[in-house]
């Protein structure tokens, strides 16, 4: 029988940031100098959405060290999805121009990700306010 009340999702509640691979990537990237700056991610179970992030930069250079998983709304994870899909369209349109090997590869990986951006704004759209 159900609970009555929501209980803890038993796999993203108090997820950190290095069991953030517990969670689906929908789109965008963990790299810094990508635009948006950040994973979306959704939990399987309940379908709590997450920001995920890796790297980032300082006035030095490059640093690796510094995971963050931050939990979003729904409207943030609408935003980020919609920034998402402009640099995946954008990704995808550079390397449809390639004819090699791993131009097609990028140009297959950004169609799969465009998919599921895609699926996702059509989610959150249709979703209840
Ligand atoms: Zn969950």
């Amino acid at each position: 029988m159900p609970p009555a009340q929501p209980s803890p999702c038993p796999r993203c509640d108090g997820l950190t940031p290095d069991q953030a691979d517990q969670l689906a990537i929908i789109g965008g990237s963990h790299l810094p100098y990508s635009e948006p700056y950040g994973e979306l991610r959704q939990c399987a179970s309940c379908g709590a959405w997450f920001r995920y992030t890796r790297d980032h930069d300082n006035e030095i250079g490059y640093v690796a060290d510094a995971p963050s998983l931050d939990r979003l709304d729904r409207e943030q994870a609408r935003a980020l999805a919609a920034a998402a899909t402009a640099v995946a369209q954008r990704q995808l349109a550079h390397f449809a121009t390639r004819d090699d090997d791993y131009g097609r590869r990028c140009a297959a990986d950004y169609a799969d990700e465009l998919a599921r951006l895609t699926a996702v704004m059509t989610a959150l759209a249709l979703a209840a306010p």
